[in-house]
């Protein structure tokens, strides 16, 4: 970080532009970015399970960290991504990471994808790509995949049953005033 401070043409010419304010806060990102990966990394080397870390950082700091935990906790949901966002809500007390950013070591799956979309976060950073991880057979494109083939095509068996009756809870919604929106 202070490498690239002291190297800034910015600084040199005594002018904060905003490339300086840009390049400080990409700066920032990469060493967010490699405490997601030094998570990545440790979790393999500890055994702990996949090779996958995540963090969520707000104002600047690391409010918390997730790493893959599928096989320690028998969790097939224990994504990095998702356990870094529920220890940033259970840290900021919210169901929402408005204002933060998550930095996760691989281009997150459609399962953590859609949880960071119903987290909210205002920015999303990846190292590793979804291909890169395919590589090694964490085969998140398969899920991908699937996502674009009608129901009737998908592998998992998937059909519409009793829609009527489950409507009953949405009707009770729209009309609850004891709700909390999100
Ligand atoms: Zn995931």
């Amino acid at each position: 970080m202070e490498e690239l401070g002291e190297a800034c043409l910015c600084r040199i010419e005594g002018a904060r532009s905003y490339i300086c304010s840009m390049n400080t806060a990409m700066n920032d990102a990469e060493t967010f970015m490699r405490e997601a990966i030094k998570l990545s990394i440790d979790n393999v080397e500890q055994g702990r399970g996949g090779p996958f870390g995540a963090v969520v950082v707000k104002d600047g700091k690391i409010i918390a960290r997730g790493v893959n935990s599928v096989t320690a906790t028998n969790d097939p949901t224990a994504h990095a991504e998702v356990i870094a966002i529920r220890n940033a809500c259970q840290a900021l007390n919210t169901f929402q990471l408005t204002g933060c950013e998550i930095f996760t070591s691989c281009e997150p799956c459609p399962m953590c994808l859609g949880a960071i979309y119903w987290a909210r976060p205002d920015k999303l950073y990846y190292a590793n790509s979804k291909e890169d991880a395919a590589a090694i057979s964490f085969d998140d494109l398969d899920i991908y995949e699937e996502l674009e083939k009608p129901i009737e095509e998908r592998k998992l068996f998937t059909r519409q049953l009793l829609r009527e009756e489950g409507l009953e809870a949405f009707r009770k919604w729209a009309e609850s005033t004891k709700k909390v929106g999100y």
